[in-house]
Order: structure tokens, then sequence, then C-alpha cells
């Protein structure tokens, strides 16, 4: 059987029961667009992480664009943030009218260099984007430093580190305000789109309830200014309800299928020239993905084929160098470490469901292809 990175059919499998009686429950309440499910679900997840608010939206991108709306940050404002990322990170920077600017990262964890960021500050930054990647949290410390300093506001980009921790504190709990995607791949993820946002803040609360529904605060009336229609959908906040009272659980089995693959792998790692994902001390990874890394990357992918194994790249492009990001004026060169990170870069099967011994098929089939390289 073909095996890929990730599968959510294995979950349907055993959760079937509830998904479909939550979807029931919906199309039985008699409320379809924001009704009893999106408002209870905001409170839980606002209540997960102890924070005032949460409002949910359609998806990941959206969550960040209205995340920086909802900031004030618009047209000739500059947002800090990474390359090496989903390039929906960028795509929503772009869609408030605000220049994107890059900072490098850390070669070992692949999240943003402080000292880049300070670098990259201008009199026209008005926000930073620090990209929690892969499941383990940029270094806050010193960005809410910087921004503080230069009076930036701070959107985290959670979207691939629900209930990841940082010295304690949970991913989207350290910033202005947090954006989370609900995207089926993710940590915590839908049947579907989904996403939501998450502040402490009153004011920037309000602003982004009126920016998912057309501007309005009361029906029929737009009010300041002209918004979008970015709700999260019913069905799939009750889908994601149910789902969050799994989430911690779902983490664990996360950590577990990375420890395997650091006890299978670990005779290999060194030697063969193959570097597993590194934590950062402070940080509780939660593995959105298995990152690994090897300068031969292309042909382990191509060789662990004939083995009818599917290895996926997060992200073979750094998004400065997309032919659609042209206009920034980033050369080929410009961020050393990024641009390298993603010619080796690959990732291995990763989702809190995967067989161990699907799994363990991929662990042989790596060592034999490192050792016969
Ligand atoms: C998935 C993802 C997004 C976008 O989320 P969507 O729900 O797909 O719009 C944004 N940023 C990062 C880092 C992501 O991984």
């Amino acid at each position: 059987m073909a095996i890929r990175v990730w599968d959510y059919l294995p979950e349907y499998e055993k959760e079937r029961t509830d998904v479909l009686d939550a979807v029931e429950k919906v199309f039985e309440s008699g409320q379809l667009i924001l009704g009893e499910s999106v408002r209870r679900f905001e409170e839980e997840f606002a209540a997960y992480h102890r924070t005032r608010h949460c409002t949910g939206v359609d998806n990941g991108t959206n969550a960040i664009k209205l995340g920086l709306q909802a900031l004030g940050v618009g047209p000739g404002d500059e947002v800090v943030t990474v390359s090496n990322t989903a390039a929906p990170t960028v795509v929503a920077i772009d869609s408030v009218g605000a220049t994107p600017v890059f900072a490098d990262v850390r070669e070992d964890d692949h999240l943003v260099d402080p000292e880049q960021v300070a670098a990259a500050i201008t009199p026209r930054t008005r926000a930073l984007v620090p990209v929690h990647l892969y499941g383990q949290c940029a270094d806050m410390a010193p960005l809410t430093r910087l921004a503080a300093e230069h009076g930036l506001a701070v959107l985290e980009d959670c979207a691939q580190a629900h209930g990841a921790r940082h010295h304690g504190r949970l991913a989207g709990t350290m910033g202005h305000a947090a954006a989370f995607s609900f995207y089926p791949t993710k940590v915590l993820g839908a049947y579907g789109d989904g996403g939501a946002v998450l502040t402490g803040d009153d004011t920037v609360d309000g602003n982004l309830r009126r920016l998912r529904y057309y501007g309005m605060e009361e029906r029929y009336y737009v009010v300041r200014t002209p918004g979008h229609n970015c709700r999260l959908d019913e069905v799939q906040a009750e889908i994601l309800r149910r789902k969050l009272g799994r989430l911690d659980d779902y983490i664990e089995r996360r950590r577990e299928v990375a420890d395997r693959y650091a006890e299978g792998l670990a005779g290999v790692a060194g030697p063969s020239g193959l570097r597993l994902p590194s934590v950062t001390e402070g940080n509780d990874h939660v593995y959105y993905v298995y990152v690994v890394r090897h300068p031969r990357r292309d042909e382990i992918i191509e060789r662990l084929r004939a083995y009818d194994i599917h290895l996926n790249i997060s992200y073979p492009w750094p998004v400065h160098t997309m032919t659609g990001f042209e206009r920034l004026g980033y050369a080929e060169g410009s961020l050393p470490v990024t641009e390298r990170l993603a010619r080796e870069i690959f990732s291995l099967p990763m989702y809190p469901s995967l067989p161990p011994d699907t799994q363990d098929r991929v662990i042989e089939a790596l060592r034999e292809v490192l050792t016969t390289l």
C-alpha cells in the first residue's frame, strides 16, 4: 500500500460516528451560519488558551489578513516575516496592501533569527509576523522586545503550532493577536477549511468580528470600513469543538511518532548526513510536520518511490524566490540560510493515526536508501 506524508482516513474511521453526529447536530439546529457551534467553539478555543477572545474565520490565510487589518496594518506599511513558510503567510500580508519584508532564519531550528529581524526594521515597519514553523515556537522574547522598542504589532502565525508551548506559554498567547488555520492537515484540523484569530484586546476583537462580517456590527449596516465575508462555517466549528477535546491526545501521539523516528533512525542519522529535527530549549514541539535534512534529498525521495513511499517537501521554494513575489526585489542568494534549507529538507509521514507498522516501513526503507546512497 502506498505511504504518504498525511492521510486522514484512518482517523475518520475511528471518529466517524462523532464527526457525522456533529454534522447532523448542525443541520438539525435550524441555524446554519454563525450559530451556537461557532459561538461555543470560539469560547472553548479561547478558554483552552486562557485568552479573552477568539473569532472564528473561514481559513488561516484570512485569519492572518483580518488579524493584520484589525491591528491597523495597511497600505504603505512593512511587515517583517520569514520566507521559509507556507506562501499564504506572505499572500495574506500582501493582501492588506502591506509590503512583506523577509528575515533569514537560524540553521539549527529553521526559525526566524531575531537579529535578522532587528536588521530588517525600518521607519515604515508596522508589524512582525513570526511563524511557529513545523510545530515549535519562534524565539518570542527578543521579538516582543523589538516590537515594544519600535512600537510594532506582533501577529503570531500559529497555523502549524496548535498546542505548542514556549517556556510554558501556549503558541497564540504571546503576541497582540494570533492567527490559526484548521486546514485538514493541521494539528487541529477541520473536515474542510477553517481558521481563527485569538487576542486579549477588546478593541482588536471588535475589529475582527466586524471585518469577518462585511464590516457590520448589526445586521445590514456597515460601519467604519467595509469588511469581508470570512465566517467560520457552523459544521466545521462543531467538528472542531469535538476535536479540540482530543487536541492534547493528538499532540501526544505526534510526539510518539517523532520519538519512534528518532529511535529508528538514530544509527544512520549522523554518519549518513541525515539531520533529524532539532528542538530548541524551552520549546514543546507538536510536530505538525517531521522535517529532516540531507544534501542529497532529491535522490532519497526518488529512491523511496520504489518502496511506494511518497514524501513531501515543506516547502520546496522560499517565498522570495517565487515569480509571484518578484516585485519585492529579493535576489537569489539574499537569504542564504533559508535558501540552503529549502534545497535539503524533506518531510517524513506524520499524523496522529499513522500506524506503527507503516512508520516502521518508512524507517526501514530510509535506512536502506541511506546506507546505499
Ligand atoms: C496552513 C498555513 C497557512 C494558511 O492556512 P489556510 O487555512 O490554508 O489558509 C498560513 N500559514 C502557515 C504557516 C500555514 O502552515
